[in-house]
């Protein structure tokens, strides 16, 4: 689908998958207009296809496109365009029993050709999509983070509420220099103090007080500050933590929190949640100062119980009460 300033959204169509032509000045190579979102098609026990929560996509998408000063591509019309996709690879979305998906990447950049920084007055969206097999075939396996203190993601007045491809870009070198720790991801800290822990590399996290077995747990993610992605794993999983008799909670947590915490045992799991992994647990803590273990390094039973809950519900396993899956038959 086409915008073009003075005439709006424009020439929608459904082609072969095919490579793009770009003028060497096109605007997107050199001042970065770019968005994108990330959802997942699943097959459910009747064989129909549905999308999960494709309005929240769509509505993060609005909010990347304002901040980026490109125009906001409406809601019904995001979700026309997977629908569309969709409905077209529909052999392609794996058979119901699994955590295999049909991924939907949806992405807009600016076509207008010209050197100057401005906004552009013409772009192009675009929805791809691939099969997605289940991301931890062997098992869930937790990861190791290494908090990052030498590097930020996001500046407050930012881009890091944005999808936008600049903020990867950024995380690169930060991700690298947790490899080189030995470390699987990177935790962002806050720009300012360097002390507030804001979301792992492409996932946000939950910390959990309390156990399963002993006391209600309490699940706890770092507040939106403007400074990172609002997941929409981590949105449904405030709910989903209800569902299950858990508490649920938005606060701040510190790095001396976290490590405090884990010492004197009321911190019992952390995991990290996003559209790909939807839960991974966390293992392992590395930092400048200190390392260790979270809990016994093993995937936790909240953990655990909530990745399920969350899993039934968008492969059709569950029911779902929450009205979050979009079908189309
Ligand atoms: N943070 C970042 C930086 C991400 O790239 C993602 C993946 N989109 C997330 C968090 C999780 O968001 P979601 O649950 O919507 O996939």
């Amino acid at each position: 689908i086409k915008w073009t300033e003075g005439r709006g959204w424009h020439d929608a169509q459904l082609v072969p998958y095919a490579p793009l032509s770009l003028d060497p000045a096109n605007m997107t190579l050199h001042y970065a207009q770019e968005i994108f979102e990330g959802l997942k098609a699943y097959r459910g026990p009747d064989g129909s296809v549905a999308t999960f929560r494709p309005e929240a996509n769509a509505e993060r998408f609005r909010k990347s496109a304002r901040r980026l000063a490109m125009p906001e591509l409406p809601v019904e019309t995001f979700i026309a365009a997977c629908d569309a996709l969709v409905q077209q690879d529909k052999a392609w979305v794996p058979a119901h029993g699994g955590e295999a998906s049909l991924y939907l990447r949806p992405f807009m950049i600016a076509t207008e050709v010209g050197l100057g920084v401005k906004p552009a007055n013409e772009y192009l969206f675009i929805v791809i999509a691939s099969p997605a097999g289940a991301y931890f075939p062997g098992g869930v396996k937790p990861v190791s983070v290494w908090l990052s203190e030498n590097y930020v993601r996001a500046v407050p007045g930012g881009m890091g509420f944005a999808k936008t491809g600049g903020n990867y870009a950024a995380s690169l070198l930060a991700q690298a220099e947790a490899a080189e720790k030995g470390c699987d991801q990177v935790v962002w800290l806050d720009a300012l103090e360097h002390k507030w822990v804001e979301e792992m590399g492409g996932m946000n996290l939950y910390f959990v007080y309390g156990s399963a077995s002993n006391e209600k747990p309490v699940i706890v993610t770092p507040e939106l500050t403007g400074s990172l992605l609002a997941g929409i794993t981590r949105d449904s999983l405030l709910t989903v933590a209800k569902d299950l008799g858990f508490e649920s909670a938005e606060g701040r947590i510190s790095t001396e929190d976290w490590k405090r915490d884990t010492e004197n045992g009321t911190l019992t799991e952390v995991f990290a949640c996003g559209t790909a992994a939807v839960i991974t647990p966390v293992g392992s803590v590395k930092s400048a100062g200190a390392d260790w273990t979270q809990g016994d390094g093993t995937p936790g039973e909240v953990t655990m119980k909530l990745r399920k809950a969350l899993l039934d519900i968008q492969t059709g396993a569950a029911e779902d009460t929450h009205g979050w899956m979009h079908r189309l038959g």
